[in-house]
């Protein structure tokens, strides 16, 4: 395994986890993404191992919103401002609607409609992404898991995924106006592989890749308990070299679901809970909490999260907005997360989420080193300035 000790010219920290305190960052004030999405069914031609809801999908246990209950769903969107939709599933290429909902999203003011995509109708009718286009479609997040078929095959469980994936970028590639984004999840199957996964992603010249650690939910970890990390200490090794070698090609190169101290040096590529709902490319998780759970729930989360939040000295004096926002993160945060003794002497414990709790509970904190220096409260600290809305 190589070790990586790399100093980013953006980067606010040295290796050693010194912060070089920047006063105007921490005084940066911050506006709430007008990007959200809607999950608008699980139905889906892939089985991969490390979905959310896979266990649910097999069992037959979910259903589909029907088009008016997206549309519904758009113009509630407008009507807190949102002017940009991630359209989600499941699959959202597996519903026959989908053209009419980017149009009507389209007609009712979106100026960018995305979906995020297996690739694979895309990648196997020539004239369907043509039709999105047309419709208005003007964004695509496309996921590859491995960087050769196998791997890729093994983690979708589908045969030929690896195929399709490739001929569906090469249709984005082909559509001027529709923007070319990637996810990759890493998990103990591919994380040797993620420079090699980066090299092919970064070949197809997209604006973003984002790295998600797999991130074990109750269904995911019926599915597949092999795909659990024993170390994030093994994995960050590979991302570093990744994201090092490409992050001057890739005008955005992130991480999800690690904490900042196990991947020093490279805290602007790092994005966690409380971070995520200033960029452009992210979701307002109020809205995402609504139409999940209801009103009552988000109502309650939002006390529960202001409370757990009342020490933090940012969430005390931002505005209504930021409030209502943060305290919803931290109560997600709160069930999904967990920090370390490490963490209460970290100068940026109020802008980290910690470990996956899971994580936490099966290989403990002891992978943690927290930061030196003055403390930082601003969640947006590391983010570069065009990155947020
Ligand atoms: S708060 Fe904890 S997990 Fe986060 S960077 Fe600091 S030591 Fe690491």
């Amino acid at each position: 395994m190589r070790s990586f000790e790399v100093a980013s010219d953006i980067v606010a920290t040295d290796p050693n986890g010194n912060i070089h305190f920047d006063r105007s960052r921490e005084r940066r004030a911050n506006r709430v993404t007008r990007r959200f999405d809607i999950n608008m069914g699980f139905k889906c031609n892939f089985r991969c191992k490390f979905c959310y809801y896979l266990g649910a999908i097999n069992a037959g246990k979910t259903r589909d919103l029907s088009t008016e209950e997206v549309k519904r769903r758009l113009r509630v969107g407008r009507s807190w401002g949102k002017t940009a939709v991630d359209l989600t599933g499941g699959e959202p290429t597996m519903r026959e609607d989908l053209a009419e909902l980017v149009s009507f999203a389209r007609k009712i003011g979106y100026q960018t409609v995305c979906i995020i995509t297996n690739g694979w109708i895309i990648g196997s009718n020539k004239d369907y992404l043509q039709k999105l286009a047309e419709a208005g479609l003007n964004d695509i997040l496309m996921s590859l898991h491995g960087p050769d078929a196998e791997t890729h095959q093994e983690l979708t469980g589908k045969k030929g995924s690896y195929e399709r994936f490739l001929a569906a970028v090469e249709r984005v590639k082909h559509t001027p106006g529709v923007r070319l984004r990637f996810n990759h999840v890493i998990c103990e199957q591919n994380f040797e592989k993620i420079e090699k996964s980066g090299d092919l992603l970064a070949s197809f010249e997209p604006d973003a890749m984002n790295f998600i650690l797999f991130q074990p939910t109750r269904d995911a970890l019926r599915a597949e308990k092999a795909i659990k990390f024993r170390s994030y200490k093994q994995v960050t090794p590979h991302l570093a070299q990744a994201i090092e070698k490409h992050r001057a090609r890739v005008p955005r190169i992130n991480v999800r679901d690690l904490p900042f101290c196990l991947l020093k040096g490279f805290e602007p590529h790092i994005k966690t809970m409380f971070q995520l709902q200033y960029e452009k490319v992210e979701w307002d998780y109020c809205l995402d909490v609504i139409f999940k759970k209801g009103y009552p729930f988000y109502g309650a989360s939002a006390v529960f999260g202001a409370i757990l939040s009342a020490e933090n000295p940012y969430f005390r004096t931002a505005d209504w907005d930021n409030k209502r926002h943060l305290a919803i993160q931290r109560a997600r945060a709160f069930t999904m997360r967990k920090q370390g003794g490490a963490c209460a002497r970290c100068a940026i414990t109020h802008i980290c989420d910690g470990l996956v709790k899971d994580y936490f509970e099966r290989c403990g904190d002891g992978e943690l080193s927290p930061y030196s220096g003055e403390r930082i409260t601003n969640p947006t600290y590391f983010i570069e300035r065009d990155e947020l809305e």
